[in-house]
């Protein structure tokens, strides 16, 4: 038998071009995130480079993105690292070759390799998605190192040249193509920088003008930002919004990178509960605000910044879904989010219930799809009670509620409805728990569900011990005539109801401005409302 053959796959390099101009990118603009975050690579590496061989090439770091519309070109500018001509023959000339890795590996000591954002090689490519002509001039920082020049026409072939260039650092200059125009107005560019490139820590002028902001604040350590800061920066993030109900700063770095902060906003009747809010960065570069994945879903009204560097620039939806890594993520955020929940329920009971008022049905959703989330939170959760209106834990309540039923809560989902008898579970001392959210009847049942000794009973079933009179018999004139009075009663109102199908029982209660009432077991009256909402 032959042995199986063996050999290398080939790529048609002629045929990259039109695939990394068709499927890389999702939208065009992102070629200026690419070539700005290789600019801001560039300078970062310089720094590293500075740093370790002590090389004092001090002086503003900056990117400068400048328009000149009678050549029709966008040209970025760095003073970073620069590249020799055999450097551009290796990381340029080579589709799909980053010099990251290589980086890293020279300059040993590194302490966080993801500060570099590139890491496959193809970024520098996305140029040719606005331009038929790109070209590199470039200047090493190397000792003696000469001026090169590379162009190319989006084709397979290239030039290069030695250059006199007296500047460290590199142009790279975009011929752009006819319907690609918008790229020389300021506003456009600025507005896609500003976009993309807002957090990067190298600053970015446009035109001479600062674009980007400034290091964001979550790579901040979190003790050292102040309750003001995170608010500054959640209204620079969302001006409109009222100011966040609370937030978690994250910084993981074991076993993956995560970084961000997210805020639980006010949910004003604005706000869509449906979408993602989040922002996704990668090294402080924006990615997407549309990844719905990262957060488990009855997170979904979070807001705010997260930076994975561990995941790529270009994620796609399907990735997400399918990526391990960000079923993590979604676990680290519900954890930090569960012990923000506990922490400050801990810390003041009055500002817990008020914002208890906005999370409640996020909570409780989210305790009945994931356990791991119930475990942790299932102390804090608290109700509104005929106590003041204040809100008690399930355990305080039993605990007050002892003296007078066990194991039991009776609570109204209807407070108007209800009155009557609310009323008269008031008047015997008798604490009732207000329900009034859609949630809280699925909820309740997956209480009893977690633990089947706790009975929930609405204050009209028929289930009302407490608010009956000892022997329960009416007590009016002689023993004859009071049964002469209750029969007479219950005929009156057993003719009339007949056609419901009612029981008549006619018994004494402890509270005298209730003359009637119409109770239905709890379990009938629940298999009644499901049949109906089904
Ligand atoms: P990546 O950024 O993922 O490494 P790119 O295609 O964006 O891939 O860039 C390829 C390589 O070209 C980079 O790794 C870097 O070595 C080099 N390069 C690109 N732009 C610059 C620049 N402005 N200054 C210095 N080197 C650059
Ligand atoms: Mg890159």
């Amino acid at each position: 038998q032959n042995a199986p053959e063996k050999g290398n796959i080939s790529i048609h390099t002629e045929n990259i071009f039109p695939i990394i101009k068709k499927w890389l990118y999702s939208e065009k603009e992102i070629f200026l995130r690419e070539l700005v975050s290789n600019a801001v690579d560039a300078i970062t590496k310089l720094q590293h480079v500075n740093l370790v061989e002590g090389l004092q090439l001090a002086e503003d770091y900056e990117v400068n993105i400048s328009i000149d519309k009678d050549a029709c070109t966008l040209t970025i500018k760095d003073n970073g690292i620069g590249m020799t001509a055999d450097e551009i023959r290796k990381y340029i000339n080579q589709v799909a070759f980053s010099s990251a890795e290589e980086f890293v590996e020279k300059f040993k000591g590194m302490e966080d390799k993801n500060q570099i954002i590139g890491h496959f090689g193809l970024g520098f490519y996305s140029a040719f998605m606005v331009a038929d002509k790109v070209e590199i001039r470039s200047l090493s920082y190397q000792k003696d190192a000469a001026g090169a020049h590379w162009t190319c026409e989006g084709t397979t072939s290239y030039e290069l040249e030695e250059i006199d260039k007296k500047d460290r650092g590199t142009e790279i200059i975009l011929h752009l193509e006819e319907e690609e125009k918008e790229f020389l107005e300021a506003n456009k560019v600025r507005e896609v920088v500003k976009r993309y490139c807002n957090f990067l820590p190298v600053t970015i002028k446009l035109e001479g003008d600062q674009v980007n902001d400034s290091a964001p604040l979550w790579n901040q350590s979190a003790s050292e930002v102040t309750e003001e800061q995170y608010k500054e920066f959640y209204a620079k993030l969302y001006p409109m919004a009222d100011e966040p109900l609370f937030w978690i700063h994250l910084n993981v770095d074991f076993p993956f990178n995560l970084k961000g902060i997210l805020y639980f906003p006010r949910l004003t009747t604005e706000f869509d509960v449906a979408k993602s809010h989040i922002k996704l960065f990668c090294n402080q570069v924006f990615v997407s605000d549309n990844c719905p994945e990262l957060i488990p879903e009855f997170l979904t009204p979070l807001q705010g910044c997260l930076d994975a560097p561990d995941l790529p620039l270009n994620v796609s939806r399907s990735y997400l879904q399918n990526e391990p890594q960000v079923r993590k993520i979604r676990e680290v955020i519900t954890s930090r989010v569960a012990s923000k929940i506990n922490d400050l329920a801990r810390q003041d009971r009055e500002a817990f219930s008020k914002i208890w008022e906005d999370i409640h049905t996020f909570v409780k959703y989210g305790m009945m799809r994931e356990d791991k989330f119930y475990d942790k939170i299932k102390d804090q959760v608290i109700f509104r009670t005929t106590d003041d209106c204040k809100y008690a834990t399930l355990d305080e309540y039993l605990v007050r509620a002892a003296a007078k039923h066990d194991k039991k809560v009776y609570y109204a989902n209807d407070e108007a409805a209800q009155a009557t008898y609310i009323k008269l579970f008031k008047s015997q001392d008798m604490e009732v728990v207000l329900l009034d959210a859609l949630i809280d009847s699925h909820f309740i049942q997956f209480l009893e569900m977690k633990n089947s000794e706790i009975k929930w009973e609405r204050v009209d079933s028929d289930v009302t011990e407490n608010l009956l009179e000892e022997d329960r018999k009416i007590e009016l004139a002689g023993p004859d005539e009071q049964k002469l009075q209750t029969e007479q009663v219950k005929t009156f109102f057993e003719e009339h109801l007949k056609a419901t199908g009612l029981e008549v029982r006619v018994e004494s209660l402890k509270d005298d401005s209730v003359s009637g009432m119409i109770l239905l077991s709890e379990q009938t009256r629940r298999f009644k409302e499901m049949t109906r909402s089904m």
